[in-house]
């Protein structure tokens, strides 16, 4: 029997020991959308505890290696270490815990209840409220259209940010408490299914690219980055060689297209975005890599036309060019046309429009389930109005967000259809955690290991490397143990 976790099947007098501890909750553990109980982890962490580390993220989530390199760690800008030397590198010291941890020790499961719940959508909401599911005891389906499990872990995110080996490994590990997967199956009769299970979770993401809206727009050598980056996700890598690639928009994604861009050979690659620097809503950090990596900003530049040669190739990417003024409603300041200033041209053989996702709608209103604005519309508890046991979670129902959020709707999702098949299991944590220590004089963040450049701008190859295991332990160090600490 595992030590660390267990699953208590309705009700129970045990308290959680995060109860015990978190009188007030630490700004890290209310800043993560999961409420991972991180001060904890980094505790064991400190004392060389990994897999009891490991195991306390898992009991809010079963993704721990993944999240440990792509999470945009939401945590750490509400860390109190900020004003000392910066604030702790919390999502590496979660990578550094599932590095040095062993294979995960077998949660025991709830006894079996008989219950059967499809999953539609194998993303990180679908693949968390199965693990859930799961470990509750329920016989768990999922449905998944494309070959493999991920979503947009595997078919979105490049490989040089998330390699395959680690999402395969958290993947496995899911199925290995009993969760059965269809792949290759794309399910759009959802009301079908409510009579052959007994609860049904729709986690189908947002497929769809948005368009740019402009001339040119259709018709080879303009992508977009959704399609782009689900070839590559499945292994199609395009010869970019001697191409000047233009990519729009100033988001996550595109970053990934640059980034990727770079990577398949690409002569030159410039990002066209409508506002500056300052407002794009990219990482910090992958602004800056991709600074690194060669990538030209051509910032200010609203899309105005796909400009094509008489063959029909592309030949420039056009653009109005644009100044900032203030938002009336306390905005990110609006990019407006800069008066009588001539149209730009990015030249280029190839573009890849960056500028959003969008939900798959087919099958939904014939299945009852009502969608508004272009996402699923569920009831607080994530229950679907007007349908009989049928719930729904991730970027379906907020829009294109984060990979913890999606963890935390799948989480969610499992406790409510608990509840609402009659039972009440909880997934808790008996791990002792180590008593807080007096921080030592500030020390600034530690900074992650990059592979060399060679190795970034030619393969697909990990480029962040985490910490060395000097840093990891001295990052622990600084954490604050606010868990323990009520600040005035
Ligand atoms: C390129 C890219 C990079 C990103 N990078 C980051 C990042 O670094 N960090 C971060 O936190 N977030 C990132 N995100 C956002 C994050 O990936 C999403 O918020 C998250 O994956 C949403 O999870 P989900 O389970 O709701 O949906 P998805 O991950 O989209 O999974 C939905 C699944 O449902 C399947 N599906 C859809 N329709 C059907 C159907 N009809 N039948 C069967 N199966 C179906 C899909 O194939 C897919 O596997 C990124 C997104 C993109 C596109
Ligand atoms: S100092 Fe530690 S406990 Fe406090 S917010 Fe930062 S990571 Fe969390």
């Amino acid at each position: 029997m595992n030590k660390n976790l267990i699953c208590i099947e309705n009700g129970s007098e045990y308290t959680d020991t995060r109860q015990e501890r978190l009188p007030q909750a630490a700004p890290c553990v209310s800043g993560c959308p999961a409420h991972v109980d991180i001060p904890g982890y980094i505790a064991l962490c400190a004392e060389g505890r990994y897999d009891e580390a490991a195991d306390l993220i898992r009991r809010d989530n079963p993704l721990p290696g993944i999240c440990g390199r792509i999470c945009v760690h939401p945590c750490e800008l509400v860390c109190r270490r900020e004003k000392a030397g910066g604030y702790v590198n919390i999502r590496d010291i979660k990578r550094g815990v599932t590095l040095n941890c062993g294979k995960p020790e077998t949660v025991e499961k709830a006894p079996g209840t008989g219950k059967r719940i499809a999953i539609i959508g194998g993303g990180p909401c679908g693949l968390t409220a199965a693990w859930n599911l799961a470990v509750m005891g329920h016989s768990v389906k999922i449905f998944e259209k494309m070959e493999k499990l991920g979503g947009m872990l595997r078919y979105g995110i490049p490989r040089y940010r998330l390699p395959e080996d680690v999402l395969d490994e958290e993947i496995e590990n899911i199925l290995s408490y009993g969760v059965e997967a269809e792949t290759g199956v794309s399910v759009t009769d959802y009301a079908s299914l409510s009579g052959k299970f007994d609860r049904v979770v729709i986690a189908i993401g947002d497929q769809k690219d948005r368009k740019i809206g402009i001339p040119g727009e259709e018709g080879d050598g303009v992508y977009s980055a959704v399609d782009f980056l689900r070839e590559l996700g499945e292994g199609h890598r395009h010869d970019l060689s001697g191409k000047t690639v233009c990519v729009v928009g100033g988001g996550n994604v595109a970053m990934d297209s640059v980034r990727s861009a770079v990577r398949l050979g690409a002569k030159k690659v410039i990002l066209a975005y409508r506002r500056a620097v300052e407002q794009m809503p990219a990482d910090p950090d992958e602004i800056e890599s991709s600074q690194e990596e060669g990538v030209v900003f051509d910032l200010l530049q609203a899309p105005y036309m796909v400009e094509r040669d008489g063959n029909g190739h592309v030949t420039a990417f056009v653009t109005t060019p644009q100044r900032l003024v203030d938002d009336e409603n306390g905005g990110r300041p609006k990019p407006v046309p800069v008066e009588g200033a001539e149209k730009h041209r990015i030249e280029c053989d190839m573009v890849i429009s960056a500028i959003g996702q969008s939900l798959d709608e087919e099958g939904l209103s014939q299945s009852g389930i009502e969608t508004k604005w272009g996402r699923i519309v569920t009831n607080e508890d994530y229950s679907i109005p007007g349908t009989e046991g049928v719930y729904a979670g991730g970027d379906s129902v907020t829009g294109p967000d984060t990979v913890i959020s999606a963890i935390n709707a799948g989480k969610k999702i499992a406790y409510d259809i608990d509840r609402s098949l009659g039972y009440d299991h909880k997934i808790i944590s008996k791990i002792e955690i180590p008593k807080p220590w007096i921080p030592e004089k500030p020390t600034a963040r530690a900074a992650v290991i990059k592979a060399d450049m060679e190795t970034r701008l030619n393969t697909f190859q990990e480029c962040e490397r985490g910490l060395s295991p000097e840093d990891l332990l001295k990052e622990c160090h600084r954490c604050l143990r606010c868990d323990r600490v009520i600040f005035k």
